[in-house]
């Protein structure tokens, strides 16, 4: 007999959708070409949304992860008028959404499957020919190597300089946006400290990632403005920004998740948001299934996913788009954008609660 389904890569997208499968009945093991464990060191800090929270508190780990929630969001742009403050209050839910370490995820999901004995072969390439009923692709990346008119791409040219950093204040739940045309800069509450994603020119990341503290401090703070006096920097990392996205996540027995089916520049932090929107719409329609890999399942699953996919896609890529440019026409609109965002509450609403969860928010 077939075995149920094999999840090709063990990160937190592989990981994530065991566990919802385990909870379903549904047998799955994991083929993950590192060792073990390699997803705890994932030095990435994520902000995940109130929709990602109530799915990793269905899966039973939410309470296991330490988290730091964001309270209000702050979005400015350099070199023009207009911000806006979007609330958590004001949408009625505890925290707009919560910053946490990548690898504090992948170990609390490790050990959750662990502890359900969930099969997982580590050090282990994909086979070549797998005998699954469903194979899920979770290796993180979209190889073009074949199908290449599936694969829409786009180079942004940028780079993504990721550190903690301490500031004069504690940033008391505040996520500061900043849009410049060097690309964005995110300062995200993450204990008493702030975890910084600044985007820069793909050709200036080296440089800026080897600067000595005193000046990447201060190439920061004149990027961010004058909002939060930063005092301290930790090193520096360099992650690599695009859009890649496969347009077909289902193909015949086979699925696509996580970066694997959509990789997305961090401006929105949407990412890995999205991820658990397909898994948790996957393991729901794979319940129950004597076969997991039923093409009229899977295409009810892609089709249930597609309006989520591309308004996220098209969202995330929009902004970087709009904001990573120093035009004066685009200047103005944005300046107009954010003050009618500022002015106008419904508005804020509909951003809020799109962030928070997806395209169902509205
Ligand atoms: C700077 C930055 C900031 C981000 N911030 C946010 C954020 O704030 N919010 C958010 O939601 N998202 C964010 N993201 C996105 C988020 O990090 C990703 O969506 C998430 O980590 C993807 O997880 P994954 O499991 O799909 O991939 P990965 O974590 O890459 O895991 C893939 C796994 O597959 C394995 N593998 C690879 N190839 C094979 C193979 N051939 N055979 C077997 N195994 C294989 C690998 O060893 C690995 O364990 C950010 C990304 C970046 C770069």
């Amino acid at each position: 007999m077939k075995e149920p389904v094999l999840i090709i890569g063990g990160g937190p997208a592989g990981m994530a959708l065991a566990l919802a499968l385990h909870q379903r009945g549904v047998f799955a093991r994991i083929v993950d070409s590192r060792p073990r464990g390699a997803a705890k060191s994932d030095a990435r800090i994520l902000a995940l949304s109130h929709g990602s929270r109530l799915i990793l508190e269905n899966l039973g780990v939410w309470g296991k992860i330490p988290h730091t929630p964001i309270t209000t969001i702050h979005v400015s742009h350099q070199g023009g008028l207009g911000r806006t403050r979007i609330r958590a209050a004001e949408e009625n839910v505890p925290a707009l959404g919560y910053v946490l370490a990548a690898g504090d995820l992948a170990t609390v999901l490790d050990t959750a499957l662990a502890k359900h004995g969930t099969a997982f072969d580590d050090n282990t390439a994909a086979p070549a020919h797998p005998d699954s009923a469903l194979i899920v692709h979770a290796e993180g990346h979209i190889d073009n190597s074949n199908n290449v008119a599936d694969i829409h791409n786009r180079d942004y040219g940028q780079h993504a300089v990721i550190c903690t950093a301490r500031a004069s204040a504690p940033p008391r739940g505040v996520a500061w946006e900043r849009f410049t045309p060097a690309g964005p800069v995110a300062l995200l509450p993450c204990n008493d400290a702030y975890a910084v994603v600044m985007t820069c020119p793909a050709g200036e990341s080296a440089t800026i990632a080897a600067a000595n503290d005193s000046d990447f401090l201060a190439l920061l703070q004149s990027r961010f403005g004058a909002n939060v006096r930063l005092t301290a920097a930790s090193p520096r990392l360099v992650y690599p920004l695009g859009l890649r996205l496969r347009r077909q996540p289902v193909v015949g027995r086979e699925v696509w998740i996580g970066n694997a089916a959509q990789t997305l520049h961090p401006v929105a932090g949407q990412g890995f948001n999205l991820a658990l929107r397909d898994i948790s719409e996957l393991a729901d329609a794979l319940t129950d299934a004597a076969d997991p890999g039923d093409a009229q399942r899977l295409a009810r699953y892609a089709a249930g996913r597609r309006i989520d996919r591309i308004s996220t896609v098209g969202f995330t890529d929009g902004l970087v788009r709009l904001f990573s440019n120093d035009s004066a026409p685009l200047r103005h609109l944005r300046s107009a954008g954010l003050l009618a965002l500022d002015l106008i509450p419904a508005a804020r609403s509909f951003l809020a609660r799109r962030m928070m969860f997806g395209a169902r928010g509205w």
